[in-house]
């Protein structure tokens, strides 16, 4: 039994790797990455005698540029699955901005349901296996949204009353982070919807995005700067013995990786790289810890692993996305994200 418990723990950190196809438009098709061979990952390195290196990374899968949204979901799926067994689970998206994070997890901007991302056919999945097991047990399935800027925490699911659809506590944009929360509820005060079917959460999604986009307007692209959170809770009760179980599950959409050039940046731009910079690191060190079995792992860095903590470590499961562009003057950046997920895993 001990066996199967280290078995279970060893298996609790699964990082994936995938590389964005070369856009059209580029003027330039060549591309970074040498080859894909199952976890392997090997990326053409610039040297400085102009001489061309290769390295190779490895992970537990490697999804090239061809890769499908539902091939790369079919791997992601047990994971999803075993929310309704009480397990909480953690999917992130991790790269420099324009690597395709948003498209794995939400999917691109003209949506359908062949480019559904992670999120979409995620909750598709639960509904799907809570309805098979509905004479056994009755699933609740609820939502929040919230997005982490500059270390405070936004709801993103709220109205100013003009939405009839959906019935809002109230219209508040701060929350407060409680970890002592029962069923992982750790943001209390942020509305939390319950959802019925697919069409519930993209109505949903829009509207978080819709309120993304508001506070964003002073800023541009203020997407790539703030990590967005979908929280999905599950209550699953016993039909025959009334027992209730719990499980929860964050996917996140982190803010772009990239480093900013301090001597370019000041003010406000500097002070979100900062930010920025502050909660992914402390991400990797909590994530590296968990991997590395340390007693101690420093959740209290920011506000995302504060956010998180729940789903990190213990008997939760974790799923970092990887995302790497091809192109080669984003060699630098390639490397970095690679080094990240490489410490991680
Ligand atoms: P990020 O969220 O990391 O900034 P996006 O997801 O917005 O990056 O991706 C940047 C652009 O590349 C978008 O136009 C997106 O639709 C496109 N893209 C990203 N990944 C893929 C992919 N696997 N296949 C096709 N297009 C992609
Ligand atoms: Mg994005």
């Amino acid at each position: 039994k001990l066996y199967n418990q280290v078995q279970d723990l060893k298996g609790n950190i699964r990082v994936y790797c995938r590389v964005r196809p070369v856009l059209q438009g580029q003027s330039s098709h060549s591309s970074t990455v040498d080859d894909i061979e199952e976890g392997n990952i090997t990326v053409i390195v610039p040297s400085k005698n102009g001489k061309v290196g290769k390295k190779s990374f490895n992970f537990n899968r490697v999804f090239g540029p061809s890769a499908t949204q539902e091939e790369v979901f079919s791997d992601t799926q047990p994971l999803v699955r075993s929310i309704l067994d009480g397990y909480n689970v953690c999917i992130f998206a991790y790269g420099q901005t324009g690597s395709g994070k948003t498209y794995t997890m939400t999917g691109p901007d003209d949506l359908s349901e062949e480019t559904f991302g992670v999120n979409y056919r995620s909750l598709n999945d639960l509904f799907l296996l809570a309805e098979q097991r509905k004479d056994t047990i009755s699933y609740d399935v609820s939502v929040q949204m919230t997005e982490i800027y500059n270390e405070t925490v936004r709801d993103l699911l709220v109205t100013d009353g003009s939405n009839k659809k959906y019935p809002l506590r109230h219209f508040l944009f701060l929350c407060e982070i409680r970890n002592s929360s029962q069923n992982g509820i750790n943001v209390p005060d942020a509305n939390m919807l319950p959802v019925l079917s697919t069409s519930d959460v993209v109505s949903l999604m829009k509207l978080g995005q819709k309120n993304r986009a508001v506070s964003a307007t002073a800023l541009n692209d203020h997407s790539s700067r703030s990590h967005s959170c979908l929280t999905v809770h599950v209550q699953g009760k016993d039909l025959t013995s009334g027992a209730i179980l719990h499980g929860c599950m964050h996917l996140v959409d982190l803010a772009g990786s990239e480093r900013v050039d301090k001597s370019e940046v000041t003010g406000d731009r500097l002070k979100e790289a900062q930010h920025i910079n502050k909660s992914l690191s402390a991400l990797g060190d909590v994530i590296a810890s968990l991997a590395q079995k340390n007693t101690h792992v420093p959740y209290r860095n920011s506000k995302l692993t504060q956010l998180l903590q729940d789903a990190l470590g213990g008997h939760a499961k974790t799923l970092m996305f990887v995302h790497i562009s091809p192109e080669p003057d984003s060699i630098g950046e390639t490397l970095s994200t690679l080094k990240f997920a490489e410490r991680v895993s």
